[in-house]
């Protein structure tokens, strides 16, 4: 049987399973547990060890569940609501930037604990109400990354420092803790944590009420034997700054006396692994840099260079339509980048790239960009929730991101698989996912409880509950999926647009300039548009930068 609160002034009354609460005040559930809530702010806490006897309320909403499915809504309605949406976004942010919350430290709001600070808990923590939470992030990292950019960092196009933005700047009323996630007691409601500072070795433990998932994917190395010590990946600032360093390390040293012409030419072959967006998007920006800049600096050595491209599938970019697909492909062979389809690493030595069929590919320096992987967090995760045995690498969650076999626990992003059907894992879900559950603790919605049996108005497990009242069934969250862009070099993008109606696609130097305009647009604040802009500007007139330190 579940157990909820409601939020309603006054004093704390048990009714049937209901805990009515008074205005900040702290309660007791039936179970004895603590609950405490803000104002206007309805929280339903179900028992930690549900009871074996059968909930008719939830019962009874299976079955409809079943019977009516959830209306999705069209296109155009989509847009129009996320414009309304967004206005209510930016009231919060207004409140926020001109009247800003007094601080008072006594005063105890529920604590939404997240962790991560990339795509999806940058959104949250945007738009989520820190008047109603107590918002604590978790995060090895204090900044967020906008990743699309992050193969033109790796080769010196756009600057790192300009596609970053520190957490405390998205959102200054919420707290930071630098530090990993290691496990999650359930029971307890704890994150405990391990802090990121080198040299500290802090172990911590962060209560919370409501806890948020966003810890993003690892890169999938798919066992291979040498991946992890030999490849470069490309996630991080980290993994971009080392690659960058290596690029022009391997011109230096090929420009040694005493380096055979052999050595030159294995050093000079550079290896992409992985013919998705992030793979073709970096050989893009590998050609560009080697071709506008290297070639330039180091006329003797240009003739040993080359740039593979190493697809395990029979194309590359296969969430484009296969007319686009082609013309990368095309554009790949103008600019003398091998793509190589079918081609499966199985081993990768310290000068060697081994593969399927026995080949062995010579190489300088290979950047493994092969797809994504499980964190260390989303495994533990999964292997202590019995509901998750189904899950594959992901935590799935419910319509409203709750994640299946726990309470108050919500997943988002590429760490979460939304059934039945997961969403692709990019940018564009995590964000959109991200602001939508920040807008479902902002509009009182009761986040952790079947919808209290009213008027037949229970087809989702989600209501805002007003007393006196009726209950208002939450959205489910519907991805807006606008379509999708990559770079493929020589000053020449990709895009497939999304209207409602129809695909349109597009290729060349034109699609190049709305691919500018996109990434400029949906760059997080004005001061890394004006950076970008300016690295853009900079790179065009003084090319790249090569200096090392
Ligand atoms: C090079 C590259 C290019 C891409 N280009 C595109 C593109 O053009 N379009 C697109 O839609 N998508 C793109 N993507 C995919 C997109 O970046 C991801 O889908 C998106 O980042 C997912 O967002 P997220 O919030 O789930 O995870 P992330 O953005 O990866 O964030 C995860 C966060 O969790 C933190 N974290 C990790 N472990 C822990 C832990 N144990 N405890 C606490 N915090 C933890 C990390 O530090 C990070 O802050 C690209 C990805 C890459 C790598």
């Amino acid at each position: 049987m579940s157990c909820f609160v409601v939020s309603c002034g006054g004093f704390c009354i048990h009714r049937r399973n209901q805990v009515f609460l008074e205005k900040n005040k702290i309660c007791r559930n039936k179970q004895g547990r603590r609950v405490d809530l803000s104002r206007n702010l309805l929280v339903a806490v179900l028992p930690k060890t549900p009871t074996p006897q059968k909930d008719p309320v939830q019962e009874k909403e299976t079955k409809k569940d079943k019977e009516t499915p959830v209306q999705e809504d069209s296109f155009f309605s989509l847009v129009l609501s996320r414009v309304v949406d967004t206005i209510d976004d930016a009231i919060v942010h207004f409140n926020r930037s001109f009247f800003p919350p007094k601080i008072e430290p006594d005063a105890r709001k529920p604590v939404l604990a997240v962790l991560g600070t990339g795509w999806a808990a940058h959104s949250l923590i945007k738009v989520i109400d820190t008047v109603r939470y107590d918002v604590k992030v978790i995060s090895p990292r204090n900044y967020f990354l906008f990743t699309p950019m992050l193969p033109s960092t790796a080769v010196g196009t756009v600057e790192f420092r300009s596609i970053v933005e520190t957490f405390r700047t998205a959102n200054p009323f919420v707290d930071y803790l630098e530090a990993f996630c290691v496990d999650v007691d359930f029971e307890k409601q704890m994150a405990i944590c391990e802090c990121n500072i080198p040299g500290e070795k802090r172990r911590f433990q962060v209560y919370y009420d409501y806890l948020v998932v966003a810890v993003g994917a690892a890169t999938n190395t798919f066992g291979t034997p040498g991946v992890q010590e030999h490849c470069y990946f490309l996630k991080e600032i980290s993994d971009a700054r080392g690659l960058r360093r290596a690029i022009v390390e391997r011109f230096e040293l090929a420009s040694f006396p005493d380096i055979s012409q052999e050595e030159k030419y294995r050093l000079l072959t550079f290896v992409v692994v992985g013919g998705g967006p992030t793979g073709c998007e970096f050989a893009a920006e590998l050609h560009d840099f080697l071709v506008q800049d290297l070639k330039k600096y180091y006329p003797k050595l240009f003739g040993d260079v080359q740039v593979l491209l190493l697809q395990s599938g029979d194309s590359i970019l296969t969430q484009f339509d296969r007319t686009l697909q082609d013309k990368a492909l095309e554009n790949f062979r103008q600019s003398n980048i091998q793509v190589i389809t079918k081609a499966r690493v199985t081993e990768v030595t310290s000068t060697h790239i081994r593969l399927k069929d026995g080949t062995e590919i010579p190489y300088g320096l290979a950047v493994w960009a092969a797809g994504n992987g499980t964190q260390p967090l989303t495994k533990l995760m999964l292997s202590k929730i019995p509901e998750q045995k189904e899950a594959r690498g992901r935590l799935l969650v419910d319509k409203w991101l709750r994640v299946k076999g726990v309470s108050n626990v919500f997943a988002m992003g590429d760490c979460a698989a939304m059934e039945p059907v997961p969403l692709p894992a990019t940018a564009q879900v995590a964000g959109q996912q991200g602001a939508y559950l920040a807008r479902l603790f902002n509009r009182d919605y009761c986040l952790s409880c079947p919808v209290p049996e009213s008027e037949g108005n229970s087809v989702a497990p989600l209501a805002r509950w007003r007393p006196g009242g009726s209950p208002e069934i939450a959205k489910p969250f519907q991805f807006l999926s606008l379509g999708i862009l990559a770079y493929i070099g020589r000053e020449r993008a990709m895009a497939q647009i999304e209207t409602g109606v129809e695909k349109i696609k597009m290729a060349g130097v034109l699609t190049y300039l709305l691919w500018q305009s996109v990434y400029i647009t949906k760059q997080v604040s004005f001061r890394n548009r004006v950076l970008v802009l300016f690295d853009w500007f900079k790179t065009r007139v003084f090319g790249r930068d090569m200096s090392q330190f």
